[in-house]
């Protein structure tokens, strides 16, 4: 009989999302539901965005929750490296068995070449797709390859008819070819692209299931056809739903933190969180809101997913979480927790020398640092009337930052700061001025120690939720004010 074999493989640029942990819960569930094995492999081709940070944050994150891979780049396994940097020779090594075979070709045109083409196509009434007849003569293409040009291997795909996929959860859906672009397979700095090495990799790891959000249906007809030019069985596919923001529109942060390390620092128990993402389009059988890992593993039908997109509304999810905290928690546990996530050494290190220099007895202690182990502050805009700003530029100095700070990729404390001392010059204000609202949005006051190394210690999430409150307790923008804002930034960036 098969081995069921499923897995998670996110790619590490960014914060661990929380639709990450949701659908590798939904992987774990159904490979031990069937006895078999699910895998974690980290999918970092792209060299430029993926970072080893972000890497360990992904995982450490998916552990918090609980959850437990069994191959993986930090367990190792049978089918090690786990890590697609690793692997390239691999990854060239098919891409060639491809050129060989005639399913791929070499493809030595420019970016700028390519949009010419496109646009010819369109002009030409044709679908501007990327399509096989940019194929060159195998002289040119001797060539060009001795003359050492840079090139990329494209995959061939039909320009037309219909690309049938079978989906665990959806049926039968259908793609026409005429969308689907010759898709580049290995890039011009000899890595590969997604496609090429997540399927080369599911299929060398004998994942039996690929179990990932819908927003990889398009991928599928690409990925089929890979599995056909190699000649392998293909996986199961299923595409989950994706997460919701309340309004409906995609999860995003913009509208609701979907970082895990959030929830973490919010203090949510991990159990909880658990229990909420499996309430994202999966309910138990008896309909309890409820349920452990163990018991959402027991009671696993991968059937009871529904289609429409789960809404994933942090108040559900604090309501939720204080269920778990009255009926799970005795009284010791319940202190134990809140030590381990309160008094811990790594939160409180870098905190003493900022308390040590200004407390005279440990009750002083809390309500120096009561904003360090806050969510969201309690603030009215009576707080930022001190502000020697003007009510529009205030908002803009919150907004601005936000913005900036969105985008820092590194957070210490120095990059912080260079990014408000950026925006301040930018903006034609005194550096205290624009500070102001900074100081309020996150220790609730302009008197506190350096906000750059609070900010530093709350971490990314925090902050950014908090500039987000600030901007929303002094008004906000509205939708047409906001576009007008959006180009009065951009233009100071790039400045
Ligand atoms: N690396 C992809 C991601 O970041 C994996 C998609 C898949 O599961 O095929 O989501």
């Amino acid at each position: 009989m098969m081995t069921v074999r499923t897995r998670i493989a996110p790619s590490p640029t960014g914060d661990p999302h929380v639709g990450t942990a949701y659908i590798a819960l939904f992987n774990q569930c159904f490979a031990r539901q069937h006895g078999g094995q699910f895998i974690l492999r980290i999918e970092d081709t792209d060299q430029v965005r993926s970072t080893e940070s972000s890497e360990q944050d992904i995982l450490r994150a998916l552990r918090w929750l609980g959850l437990q891979w069994d191959e993986g780049p930090d367990v190792g396994g049978p089918h090690a490296p786990y890590r697609q940097s690793e692997r390239g020779d691999i990854y060239r090594e098919h891409a060639m068995q491809l050129v060989e075979k005639g399913y791929a070709f070499y493809c030595f045109r420019s970016p700028e070449e390519l949009d010419e083409i496109r646009e010819t196509r369109k002009a030409q009434g044709l679908n501007p797709g990327i399509k096989g007849d940019l194929e060159l003569p195998a002289d040119e293409v001797e060539r060009r390859l001795a003359a050492g040009e840079p090139f990329v291997i494209r995959m061939k795909v039909p320009d037309e008819g219909v690309c049938v996929i079978e989906d665990m959860l959806r049926g039968r859906i259908e793609i026409d070819w005429a969308q689907v672009d010759c898709q580049v397979l290995l890039k011009s700095d000899g890595m590969p692209t997604y496609h090429l090495a997540n399927i080369v990799d599911d299929h060398l790891m004998g994942i039996t299931h690929v179990i990932r959000g819908e927003e990889w249906i398009p991928s599928a007809p690409k990925h089929q056809l890979l599995y056909q030019y190699f000649g392998w069985d293909m996986p199961v596919l299923c595409h989950m739903p994706l997460l919701r923001n309340p309004d409906k529109s995609k999860l995003s942060k913009r509208k609701n933190p979907t970082s895990i390390n959030f929830y973490e620092r919010m203090g949510f128990l991990p159990e909880a969180v658990l229990n909420y993402l499996g309430r994202m389009g999966w309910s138990m059988p008896d309909e309890r809101e409820k349920f452990s890992l163990d018991d959402m593993i027991t009671h696993f039908d991968i059937n009871r997913v529904s289609l429409g997109g789960p809404i994933f509304d942090v108040e559900k999810l604090r309501w939720l979480n204080s269920v778990w905290i009255r009926e799970s928690l005795d009284d010791e546990q319940f202190v134990a927790r809140i030590k381990a996530w309160w008094l811990n050494r790594e939160r409180m290190m870098p905190l003493v020398p900022h308390i040590k220099s200004r407390v005279d007895v440990f009750s002083d202690i809390v309500p120096l640092s009561a904003f360090m182990f806050s969510g969201m502050l309690e603030l009215t805009p009576a707080h930022f009337e001190q502000s020697k700003l003007e009510e529009a530029e205030l908002r803009r100095v919150l907004q601005f930052s936000l913005w900036k700070l969105e985008a820092l990729r590194d957070w210490t404390k120095d990059n912080i700061f260079g990014d408000i001392k950026g925006l301040a010059k930018g903006m034609g204000l005194k550096l205290g001025d624009f500070m102001f609202p900074i100081f309020v949005a996150i220790a609730g006051t302009p008197n506190s120690w350096s906000v750059m190394e609070s900010m530093e210690m709350l971490g990314p999430d925090m902050t950014r939720a908090r500039l987000r409150h600030a901007l929303n307790v002094v008004g906000g923008f509205s939708k047409k004010e906001t576009k007008k804002v959006e180009k009065e930034y951009a233009s100071l960036i790039a400045s």
